[in-house]
């Protein structure tokens, strides 16, 4: 590679550029722009293109418009207090423009005389004059030293309080100095993807000749960030691999064969695929890392169990996490109750099981039942004692010596001195919540050997996330529904009050014939009191609205016995209406529910708003779940009107993406996924699959990327401390 790589260039601090001593400096610093790599890296907001621009007088009045112009006058005055009037003469050679902007006096300083300039907005006529009022506005050379010598005028958002201005001149003046910049990709590859040279980008992403040279240094650009993404990803996965000690599971399959015989259904064809996907996996002798995407109500659990069992059955242990303890306790009652039914599990005997039992299942023939524990933060069962008979310390120690198989908790299983004698498998339910982290603790306690681990989520992973966040797991999908699931219907309950009273009049109508209601108050954000205490005046109000209803109330703040107290009652059908608040957000079964209304919908997250509705339909008959809401926001409405239009987990994951943008998705949760500032994984979906496909292969051919120095290095300096473990060895 000849010239200077982006990672030598991570080396310099922006205080070496010229106009950035000092404060710039320091406050680019603070804004993420630290190095001479990351100035070079900054590429503009937007590019205006000079050829497509009007002269002012040939502009349509009234249309949104870009004029450019050098300014000839700028005052303020100041006719009342509170009000200040800045003005400023814009000519362009042939006309003038008076532009106006009210209290932001700072304009004048902004707009200094002879800069020139782009406004955009709208044009009018006032008293013969043209005028703009309140446009945007881009300095495009506050100097007297242009560098715009193309037609093409680059924007950079001014960052932390650096002006579009100065940046692009020290832009400027570090390209300068650092050019030619080096291409760490093999040549080979660049040409078979036709990507020009990471020279020609950096320079044409900054100062492009014409918006088709700009679009093709994006190209290059948003290649190379996903790219060096893919690679972590492959490096990661390799590491996996590699560094681990798995478990192959045992052949046998007389476990799963006699739970899938005791179902009460047939499983349907994705389910027999992905379970298959999965023994694969666990036959192998590398811990299984992989990704099991569903849609609510897809059928995970069955998948799960299956998995569990396949461990189980050559005598190690199982364990499912899930993240908020009611879940837990579904889990644990549903997965009990499905073993039972296929007697492997033990009913509960007045005196209990024999506790002197055998540990190993697979020495002892298929008659010994399969034990489970429930241990959550705040409670604690076995499967073969009545609740209440024993001690949280015992069934700590039972899992620590191997008599029990099974252990259903939250992340308290990880958290608190639980150790597992030998855990084979460990699923964890609702993956949004459980970041690489957690993967690391979870390996910790199982000791000399990784257990194999199954990841489950509904929805709201389009595709494109899946690749990059959790790009170095295995994926299964199920994609196909369970025959028999009725429809629901989605109602935007507005302002009108016959709209909510229609939608109490079904409510008592499903109550009529013994169905259920479920009403979902308000999120509020990092309040559980305010949340509980807003959840409890709506119990109350809506005890007013249906005297001859069995009301019931779930919040977070009420003691766990009294919680799973409502949960038994209404789960045997003793209430009919449940008012709660989102506790009862992710996994928990209805089957009874037709009725879902969800209060103040338009404060719920897309995925949330999913999820919930997906508690309903399990059941056959029709379900119907009210939005009741007064968006005030358009994301607010957006996310209504997605929810209205589909109920198709992946479209609305997309969406959701599409309105929350991808950096509120990304959060610090992986390594990585800060670099992306070019890329959108939505719209670079087909750049995102090749470069993942590209850079997959490399690893494959070069696990070490011993022949690629270079792009090991700029992943390392690029991506920082976040993947430094992949090159410790
Ligand atoms: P999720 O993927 O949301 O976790 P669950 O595992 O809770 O879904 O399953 C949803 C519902 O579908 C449950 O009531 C379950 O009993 C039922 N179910 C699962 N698999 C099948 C199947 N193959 N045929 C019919 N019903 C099924
Ligand atoms: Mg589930």
């Amino acid at each position: 590679m000849s010239g200077r790589s982006l990672a030598e260039l991570t080396g310099f601090a922006v205080d070496e550029v010229k106009y950035l001593k000092g404060p710039r400096a320091a406050s680019l610093k603070k804004a993420g722009i630290e190095t001479v790599a990351d100035l070079l890296l900054h590429s503009p907001r937007r590019y205006i293109d000079r050829s497509r621009i009007a002269p002012i007088n040939e502009v349509e009045l009234g249309e949104e418009v870009t004029v450019i112009g050098t300014v000839k006058r700028v005052s303020t005055r100041r006719p009342r207090r509170n009000l200040a009037i800045t003005e400023a003469v814009v000519g362009d050679g042939i006309s003038l423009l008076t532009v106006t902007w009210f209290n932001q006096p700072f304009r004048e300083r902004q707009l200094t005389v002879g800069a020139e300039v782009a406004l955009s907005g709208k044009l009018d006529r006032f008293r013969g004059n043209l005028q703009m009022k309140s446009p945007a506005v881009d300095v495009l050379n506050a100097s007297t030293e242009s560098l715009v010598t193309g037609r093409v005028v680059p924007v950079h958002a001014s960052t932390g309080g650096v002006s579009p201005g100065h940046l692009r001149r020290a832009i400027h003046n570090a390209l300068q100095r650092a050019r030619p910049i080096g291409d760490p990709l093999p040549p080979e590859m660049r040409e078979r993807l036709g990507l020009i040279s990471r020279d020609q980008a950096i320079v044409d992403i900054h100062f492009p000749d014409s918006l088709e040279d700009k679009d093709r240094a994006r190209e290059r650009l948003v290649f190379d960030e996903l790219f060096r993404l893919e690679v972590a990803l492959a490096l990661s996965k390799q590491k996996m691999i590699d560094q681990a000690v798995g478990i192959a599971h045992a052949s046998k399959t007389e476990l799963l064969d006699r739970f899938v015989e005791n179902l009460p259904y047939r499983l349907t064809g994705a389910q027999e695929r992905v379970i298959g996907e999965i023994r694969q996996d666990m036959l192998a002798p590398h811990p299984m890392h992989r990704l099991l995407l569903g849609e609510v109500g897809s059928g995970k659990t069955v998948v799960a169990v299956a998995s569990l069992l396949a461990g189980i059955e050559g005598g190690y242990q199982g364990a499912v996490m899930a993240p908020t303890e009611v879940l837990a306790e579904q889990h644990y009652l549903g997965i009990k109750g499905l073993l039972e039914q296929a007697s492997l599990a033990p009913l509960v005997e007045g005196e209990g099981a024999d506790l002197g039992m055998p540990s190993l299942f697979e020495e002892h023939g298929p008659d010994r039942p399969v034990t489970i524990a429930l241990l959550t933060g705040s409670n604690s069962e076995v499967s073969f004692r009545p609740p209440g008979s024993v001690r949280r310390d015992d069934i700590v120690g039972w899992i620590a010596d191997g008599r029990i198989d099974l252990v259903i908790g939250t992340h308290a299983l990880i958290q608190e001195g639980v150790h597992f004698a030998r855990l084979g498998v460990a699923v964890v339910d609702e993956q949004h919540r459980f970041g690489v982290h957690q993967r690391v603790e979870l390996k910790d306690k199982a000791g000399d050997v990784d257990p194999d681990l199954l990841i489950m989520t509904a929805t709201p992973i389009p595709r494109t996330l899946s690749m990059t966040l959790y790009g170095d797991l295995d994926v299964s999908e199920l994609d196909e529904m369970p025959p028999g699931r009725p429809e629901v219907k989605t109602i935007f309950v507005g302002k009108d009050p016959a709209e909510l009273a229609r939608a109490y009049e079904r409510v008592r109508e499903q109550a009529a014939i013994n169905r259920q209601t479920f009403v979902v108050c308000p999120l509020v954000e990092d309040s559980p009191k305010i949340e509980a205490a807003s959840a409890t005046a709506e119990y109350e109000r809506l005890q007013g609205v249906f005297p001859e209803l069995r009301l019931g109330l779930l919040h977070g703040q009420m003691r766990p016995a009294d919680k799973q107290a409502v949960m038994a009652l209404f789960r045997d059908g003793g209430l009919d209406v449940l008012v709660s608040t989102t506790v009862i957000e992710v996994g928990i079964d209805m089957p009874y529910s037709t009725v879902m209304i969800i209060e103040d919908a338009d404060r719920f997250g897309l995925s949330q708003l999913h999820q919930l509705r997906g508690r309903l339909s399990r059941h056959s008959g029709p379900n119907w779940c009210y939005l009741v809401a007064e968006p005030t926001t358009d994301e607010g409405a957006a996310r209504i009107a997605a929810m209205v239009s589909t109920d198709d987990g992946f479209r609305l994951a997309e969406e959701d993406l599409r309105i929350r943008g991808q950096g509120t998705v990304f959060g610090a949760r992986q390594a990585g996924l800060s670099d992306l500032k070019l890329a959108d994984i939505l719209a670079d979906m087909d750049t995102l699959v090749t470069a993942r496909k590209e850079a997959f292969g490399l690893v494959a051919r070069d696990p070490d990327l011993e022949q690629h120095p270079e792009i090991r290095r700029e992943i390392r300096a690029l991506l920082g401390d976040d993947v430094e473990w992949l090159f410790i060895s």
